[in-house]
């Protein structure tokens, strides 16, 4: 069985706790590979090794940062088939939606490239008599990422850009259930010359993450994960002083207009439903359709569409939709509500539970599910589900409609379909959640704008990528200068105003 370990100081090494948790190949249900979990003491070694090398690379100037991230995206490209092997092989997702997985952390470090630009400071000119101001933006020293299993390129890749571009060291403790890939780009990052110890890839769980929160060099650390472990995250972070952005779960909906057109609607939804088995922090979860007919009409289309679907193990060809759910566990809990849903007496029009795939019967795949005349009471609209189950709650009026997506709880993402230029702006500008779609139904941004939602899909105050990235991996200090003619004065006791 092979053994998985850590990545330190530029090279893999064995762990040291004797304890491991088990990574599953979900489509077969095997056990592929033993993770070891790291201790405290692994952690703060890891972090004071990164605290010595972090300094040379600080002191780099940003086009050389540039340069490394440039020579990455090279290596990334390269390599993009190995690497979506690996992650779906440990994820579950197709092979062409891996490499967008990869793709999309890739534009990041495309953005990173920029970081000369991106880190100038500002600069006044004769502020007062001979007196100049200007702000630096400089690293905060080591910093920390924590990812989550359902984008095991693209958020490691979200978090590590950024954080070593603006010249700091990064502890990167990736998800558990999916370690493979943030270990092989750990290892190109060197080959693009990063210096060693620069990024430290630490395995583990609880334990691990514990000690990042509590070591004192740690500066900032940035998660992606579920609410409640955002929210723990978040707390015990910025109670150590910390700055810290957590970035937790969704639900999100999609609001259909009477006028929308509703092939393109139903198209959109089984996507952006069923696309990597549901397990999408951007996945629609909750259609919303205005109006009884629209309704009616929805459901008719998207039945056979669902009913269509190709689930089936990452090697089954172009034309698989879908893949199994990451664990035994997420099956299970995925099948528990969607039970509950039927419990609580919603229709279940599309009954995925009695799926079983031949061949791979031990594999973690879940059928897909459609349910209709859900309400803002059941535990299938509350919760997130995390699996292929979409869920239809009718509305009477738009009004209606856009109440739901602000009375619920998280605030991830959102999209609306419609013909209607005024309803669709009156959306964007009103709703109160951090990311809209208008007639696109998974609304992530690109690497230069930024990723965040609101309400409880997010703690912090700024958001992934983009601008936002850079100033949350940097510290902004201000200068104000004279030189030298009003030292020649003598001393002032005054305090000083800029006349
Ligand atoms: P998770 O919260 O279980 O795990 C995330 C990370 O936290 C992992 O590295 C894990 O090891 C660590 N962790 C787990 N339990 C912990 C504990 N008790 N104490 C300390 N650390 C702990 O999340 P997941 O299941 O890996 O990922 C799915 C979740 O992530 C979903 O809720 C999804 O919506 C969310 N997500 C959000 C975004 C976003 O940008 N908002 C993006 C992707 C995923």
């Amino acid at each position: 069985m092979q053994e998985i370990g850590h990545w330190v100081n530029g090279k893999l090494v064995a762990g040291t706790s004797g304890r491991f948790a088990d990574v599953f190949n979900p489509h077969t249900g095997d056990v592929q590979a033993k993770i070891a979990l790291a201790t405290q003491a692994e952690l703060d070694q890891a972090v004071a090794d990164a605290a010595k090398a972090q300094v040379a690379w600080g002191a780099t100037n940003p086009q050389k940062r540039g340069r490394v991230m440039m020579a990455l995206v090279g290596l990334i490209n390269r390599d993009m088939d190995k690497l979506a092997e690996v992650l779906s092989r440990e994820h579950g997702k197709t092979i062409p939606d891996a490499k967008g997985d990869i793709q999309r952390g890739l534009e990041v470090i495309e953005y990173c490239i920029g970081a000369p630009q991106l880190l100038k400071g500002e600069f006044t000119d004769s502020a007062g008599p001979g007196i100049d101001m200007y702000s630096m933006r400089q690293p905060l020293g080591v910093v920390a990422g924590i990812t989550p299993f359902n984008f095991p390129a693209m958020i490691p890749l979200w978090k590590m850009g950024p954080a070593l571009a603006c010249g700091n060291a990064m502890i990167l403790k990736p998800s558990e259930r999916a370690p493979g890939v943030p270990l092989m780009l750990a290892a190109l990052c060197k080959e693009a010359g990063l210096p060693d110890g620069v990024l430290q890839v630490i395995n583990g769980d609880k334990e691990s993450v514990d000690a990042i929160l509590d070591n004192e060099t740690v500066q900032a650390v940035g998660f992606v994960g579920s609410t409640p472990i955002a929210h723990y995250i978040y707390s015990r972070g910025t109670a150590n002083g910390k700055r810290v952005q957590c970035f937790g779960g969704a639900k999100n909906h999609m609001i259909i207009m009477p006028d929308a057109d509703l092939d393109q609607a139903a198209d959109a939804l089984v996507g952006a439903g069923f696309g990597a088995a549901g397990e999408r922090c951007m996945a629609i979860s909750v259609a919303v359709p205005v109006g009884e007919e629209t309704a009616d009409k929805l459901i008719e289309k998207l039945v056979p569409r669902i009913e269509k679907l190709k689930v089936g193990p990452y090697t089954g060809g172009a034309d698989v939709d879908y893949g199994p759910v990451v664990t035994a566990a997420a099956k299970e809990n995925i099948l528990r509500l969607v039970e509950t849903g039927v419990e609580q007496g919603a229709t279940l029009v599309v009954d995925g539970r009695n799926f079983s795939l031949q061949g791979y019967e031990n594999g973690f795949y879940v059928g897909p599910h459609l349910f209709d005349h859900v309400t803002p009471d059941m535990d299938i609209y509350k919760k997130e589900i995390f699996g292929p189950v979409l869920s239809t709650v009718r509305a009477q009026s738009y009004e209606e409609a856009l109440k739901l997506a602000m009375d619920h709880e998280y605030g991830n993402g959102t999209a609306i379909f419609t013909r209607d230029g005024d309803t669709a702006r009156d959306f964007a500008a009103r709703v109160n959640v951090g990311m809209i779609g208008i007639n696109v139904p998974i609304p992530v941004p690109l690497a230069y704008h930024t990723f965040g939602g609101w309400k409880k899909s997010s703690f912090g105050d700024l958001n992934q990528h983009g601008p936002d990235a850079f100033r949350f991996y940097t510290r902004t200090k201000t200068i104000t200068s004279r030189w030298p003619s009003g030292i020649k004065e003598g001393a002032s006791l005054n305090f000083k105003m800029m006349d």
